[in-house]
This record gives C-alpha cells, structure tokens and sequence, in this order.
C-alpha cells in the first residue's frame, strides 16, 4: 500500500512538473512570437515608405464621409444602434481583409526560419465617427478599464481640437507592460494602434494566433515528457517486479507449510499403526497367540519400511536441493525397459488396475539413468492408480520420432483443473492445495518427473480434463 501510495505521488509530482514545463513552454512561445513579430512590424515600418494600413485608410475614410452624414439624420435609438453595429461591422471586416501586415509578417517568419502559417484577428477597442460632430460607435469595456487615465479622454475632448494633427497611441514597442498577452485569448498581440482620418478615429488590436500552437509546444516539451515517462515506467516497472518476487515468496512458503502439514500427517499415520501395534503387543492374551504377535511384528515391519521411505524422501529432497543429481546413464533398448517397469508395476502398486501397454520405438537404444527413469515412470503410474475414483484404466503407449523418445501414460481418473495444470509440476504443490488427505501424497512426484525428464534434456507435458482423466507426456532425446 505504501509502495502504491508512493507511486501515486510520484506520478502527481510529475504531472505536476510536466504541466509547468509546458505552460512554461507556452508562454516561452508566446513571448518568442510577440518579439518576433514586434521586430517584424518595427522593421516594416522603417524599411516601407507606405504604411501596410494605407488601403484601410482609403477605404474607411470614404465610408466614414458617407456615414458621418447618415449619422445625424438617424433619430430612432433602435436604428441607431443598428447602424453602429453596422458600422463596427464593415470597419472590422475591412481592416482584416485588406491590411498588408499579415503577408508581411509571414515572410519575416519565413525568413527567420519559424513558423509562418498564423491565422491573423483585428479587433476594435475604440471607434468614433467624425462628421460635424463626434458619434462614438464602439467602445471596448475592457479596453476602456486598462487605458491609464490621461489615455482614456484621448478619444472625446482632446480629438475636437486636433482634429487631423499629429496624435500618439500607444504601440507595444512604447508601453511593452501592455503588449503582454491578451488574458481574453491565448492569441498573441502583435500591435495595438490607432488610425485617425478626415472621417473617423480607430484604436485596434492586431493578433496572430498559431492553429498547430499545441504540437509545437508539445515538440518543445517532448524531451522532458519522454524523460518523465521513462523514469515513470522504470519505477512501475521496479515495484511490478519487486511485487510479483514477493507474491511468489509468499505462495512459495504457503506451499512449504502445505507440505509441513503434509508431512507431518504422512509421518503420523505409520507412527501411530506402530504404536498400537506395541501396546497390542504389550497385552498378555496377544503375547500367548503367536499367529498374533507374527501379524502384529510385520505390521511394525510394515510401517517402519514406510517410515523410512519417507524419512529417505526428505533427505532425498534436501540432497537434490543442493546439488544438480548426477546421471548414471546407460545404452538400454526402452522397449525393453518399459516393459519390465510396467510389468512389476502391474504386480505391485498397480495390482488392482487395468494396465495395457503399446510401444512403437523400432528397437532403437537410449542413453538413460536406469533408477531415475524407473522412478520418473513409476511415478507417473502410481498417480493414474491414485488419482482415481473408480476402477483405474491405464495405457501406456510409446514411440520414437525425429530423434525423441515419446511416452504416455493415460489414465480415467479425476482428471486436473486448467489452473493446476500450470502448478502441478512445482515443488510441493498439490492441486485443490492444502492438506487435503483422500489422497496422499507430499506433492512431490510430478516435481521429481519434471526434474528427471529435464536431467536427461526432455521434457513433461500434461493434457487433462477434470473427470475425464489425464495424458502425462514425456519427452526425451536419444
Ligand atoms: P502428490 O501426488 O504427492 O500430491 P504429485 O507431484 O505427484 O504430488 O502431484 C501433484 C498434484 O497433481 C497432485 O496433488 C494431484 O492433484 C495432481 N495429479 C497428479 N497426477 C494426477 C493424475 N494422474 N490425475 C489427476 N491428478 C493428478
């Protein structure tokens, strides 16, 4: 939970630093474009004779003269209002289509090797019409807060009496505190500037706002996002794997206390049977009866075999465990010798089944440990017989292909689970887990096959079905 926690925090933390970095990236591209074109238009405006604004001025101020005499005429507030709009209208439509800066300003992107492909917005802050009188057609609220106060009257009073000198209006250049980004609009404010004709007085802005602004953010931030997703996901990738190594320590001690629990049952069961046996024996009338004490001394015999067995087992698996066992092998023919293990299984454990047996190898001999073998066979066998709920059938069936010894052993027993069959080869696992003690056993055998049939450079497989039986394959090189 505290790894999960930290990871949680982590990948807050970095989003928190990746949005920085590209509102930071942002504004750098917004600042790097306001400069740039604030050197475009100062560059235009010393190089041109002509002001990019000069068809504008033409057109407006012929306009104007027509409007400024319809103005006064106009008596219904409605219309009136109607006619302003219009107006504000058609001076914005003009001044977007038939300025030059825009051209001007994609070469001089063009030429300073950035992005030249903008899309350009003229918006008007202040417009009055100049006939006989003065009639304010737009002001801009928002404009009109910002202006510094000596600024703001610039356009009723002060205008009466210059009509058509010299006025200043403040550009970005000459106050650089208010070319700061329009807070309105991500756009870019390139100029803020005003045109004053026979006819009319006009304060605007000029904006030029890049459509694919994202990817090029996005290019600029890439290097610390991909830095940020990699550290990310190594992290991830650390605590997946720290995660899934302690999952499998603890399932590997759920299985070794499985097998304590086994063992331990395993051991009693002989134990007790001797035990019994003893205070059997302990008794005056059984001491008397020698057929008794006969059946009562290999009964003790009985389970002290089986104790050892088991006693052997465990040093066995602890042996194993330290070292990699060493093969003993020998040139057999493996007809043969599956013939004489199945043959003796079929006399022993494997009494009470019906084993049949068909082998195809053409004779052929094979390098193999001839205990560990039998014992890899003896196992599959004793778990067909085991793993049975009713009257066991079993078939053995071998041949040999491309160099491969194949045998099989298919069984009509409870058959196993699609999940078991991925664990059942692991050390002390046991299908349906835990101490489960219809059958006996330590979960230990399949491991062992697996373990042999690897020794010799084959392999196990198993292919199964629960309640239909099981098919253990074993494959081997010769
Ligand atoms: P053990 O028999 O001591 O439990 P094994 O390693 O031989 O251990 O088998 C592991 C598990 O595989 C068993 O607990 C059993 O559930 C399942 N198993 C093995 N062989 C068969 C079989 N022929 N049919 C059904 N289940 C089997």
């Amino acid at each position: 939970m505290l790894g999960i926690a930290a990871i949680a925090i982590l990948i807050i933390t970095q989003i928190i630093i990746i949005r920085g970095i590209w509102k930071q990236n942002y504004e750098m591209l917004d600042l790097r474009y306001r400069l740039l074109s604030q050197e475009a238009v100062s560059t235009i405006r010393r190089q041109r004779s002509i002001d990019v604004y000069d068809t504008v001025r033409f057109i407006l101020d012929r306009y104007s003269e027509k409007v400024a005499k319809e103005l006064p005429t106009i008596s219904d507030e409605k219309k009136l209002e109607e006619k302003k709009k219009e107006i504000l209208e058609y001076f914005t439509m003009v001044l977007n289509k038939e300025q030059d800066l825009s051209g001007y300003l994609s070469t001089y992107f063009e030429r300073m090797g950035v992005e030249k492909e903008f899309n350009h917005r003229i918006e008007i802050v202040h417009l009055d019409i100049i006939g006989v009188d003065t009639f304010p057609i737009y002001q801009n609220e928002f404009f009109a807060k910002r202006r510094p106060p000596d600024q703001s009257d610039q356009g009723q009073g002060a205008r009466q009496g210059s009509r058509g000198g010299p006025r200043i209006f403040p550009s970005p250049e000459s106050t650089p505190e208010s070319a700061s980004a329009d807070p309105r609009s991500s756009n870019i404010l390139v100029e803020r500037r005003g045109l004053e004709d026979n006819y009319y007085f006009l304060f605007f802005e000029y904006y030029i706002d890049f459509s694919d602004k994202r990817t090029m953010v996005l290019r600029a931030s890439s290097a610390s996002l991909a830095m940020s997703i990699f550290t990310l996901l190594v992290v991830v990738t650390l605590f997946y794997i720290t995660y899934r190594n302690l999952m499998e320590e603890r399932r590997l001690s759920n299985l070794k206390t499985d097998f304590i629990n086994n063992m331990t049952h395993e051991l009693k069961t002989p134990l007790a049977t001797i035990t019994v046996a003893g205070r059997t024996l302990e008794m005056e009338q059984i001491r008397t009866d020698d057929a008794k004490v006969l059946e009562t001394a290999k009964m003790i015999g009985k389970q002290s075999v089986n104790l050892n067995q088991l006693i052997n087992m465990i040093l066995e698996i602890s042996m194993w465990e330290r070292t990699e066992f060493q093969l003993d092998k020998k040139k057999v023919r493996i007809e043969d010798l599956m013939n004489d293990i199945v043959n003796s299984f079929k006399v022993g454990p494997g009494n009470n089944a019906s084993l049949s047996q068909k082998y195809n190898f053409s004779g052929i001999e094979a390098d193999v440990d001839l205990v560990y073998f039998t014992t890899m066979i003896n196992n599959l066998l004793s778990n067909a017989v085991k793993y049975s709920d009713k009257d066991p059938v079993i078939n053995v069936e071998g041949f040999a292909s491309d160099g491969n010894i194949c045998i099989s052993v298919t069984d009509n027993g409870i058959g196993i689970s699609k999940a078991d069959q991925k664990r059942i080869f692991d050390k002390f696992y046991r299908a349906s887990s835990g101490n489960i003690h219809k059958y006996k056993g330590l979960g230990l055998g399949l491991y062992y096959v697996k373990k042999i049939a690897e020794a010799h450079g084959g392999d196990v497989s198993v292919n199964s079905k629960p309640g239909k039986g099981s098919i253990f394959t074993v494959t081997l090189p010769y």
